[in-house]
């Protein structure tokens, strides 16, 4: 819907698009998304028979408050912001410009944040870099700083300091991986000034051996099409498993995914059939017992 434009899609009526939208808006109490299908219906050619349920309807969703029920709001991995179910600007987040990224099965918003290896870093040495990381509790993490040198002894993050006072140590006990990328993240919003200026976060090669390397996903366009680069996701919230077809380079929730893929026997969009599936697998559940 939000990449929708001005484009008339192949075979699929604009009038039907906006009357399912703000028919199932209004059911489900947005509101503000009901009334703007209505309001983009007006300008379109309505079948004479829907006229007078669409003008009923029209006065009907005026009367109601101009907001969405709580829960239909996009939440932003990346800034954090709160986004109305429409954007007519694209599919992307009306604070920091960061595009969504979809699971293609259930079309939820996954917790993906785009970045970039600095570009003075050739390809290869970003995969060795990513690779780098030992998981096991980021100890096998050296940083150059002393970005470690509070130690990871305290309990919950609290650490007795010399006299009666307490301090909380953010993220000291937690990933300090995480910390390196996220501080990144900040850091590049502050530059940002609108929108409009969307860049991915830019990492160096101290944040790229930070990362967990199960964590990132790599997808290469170039196969769509030859022009288009490689793009690097961090998944934000590593509990929420997410696969991607590296034919259609489409993203999915992992079971979601391996259900579709169980009924279906190839990739639910794409129909790719994985030839070393089985293998993958067992790769997959052992990597994420390892990072629990
Ligand atoms: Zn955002
Ligand atoms: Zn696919």
């Amino acid at each position: 819907m939000n990449n929708l434009g001005k484009r008339q899609p192949l075979g699929i009526q604009r009038v039907y698009i906006f009357y399912a939208l703000s028919y199932l808006g209004f059911k489900f109490e947005a509101f503000k998304t009901a009334r703007f299908g209505y309001e983009k219906l007006q300008n379109l050619k309505i079948p004479s028979a829907w006229q007078d349920d669409i003008d009923l309807a029209t006065l009907k969703v005026r009367a109601k408050p101009f907001s969405d029920k709580e829960g239909f709001a996009v939440i932003c991995n990346r800034c954090m912001n709160t986004n109305a179910l429409i954007n007519q600007a694209g599919d992307l987040c009306t604070s920091c410009g960061h595009p969504f990224v979809r699971n293609f099965t259930g079309f939820d918003t996954l917790p993906l944040v785009e970045f970039v290896p600095r570009a003075e870093i050739p390809p290869k040495k970003v995969m060795e870099f990513l690779k780098m990381d030992p998981p096991e509790e980021g100890n096998g993490f050296q940083p150059q700083k002393n970005a470690k040198k509070q130690g990871r002894g305290g309990l919950d993050g609290w650490q007795q300091e010399n006299r009666d006072e307490q301090t909380m140590q953010f993220g000291q006990n937690d990933d300090l991986e995480n910390d390196l990328f996220t501080n990144r993240m900040l850091e590049w919003l502050e530059s940002q000034v609108n929108p409009d200026q969307y860049k991915p976060v830019e990492v160096d090669e101290r944040i790229l051996k930070s990362m967990r390397f199960e964590e990132i996903f790599i997808v290469d366009y170039s196969q769509l099409c030859p022009q288009w680069p490689k793009k690097y996701y961090k998944n934000m919230v590593p509990d929420v498993a997410i696969t991607n077809c590296d034919k259609c380079c489409k993203f999915f929730l992992q079971d979601e995914y391996e259900f579709a893929y169980m009924e279906k026997g190839c990739c639910p969009f794409c129909k790719h059939v994985e030839k070393d599936k089985g293998v993958k697998n067992v790769y997959g559940s052992l990597a994420d017992m390892n990072h629990r």
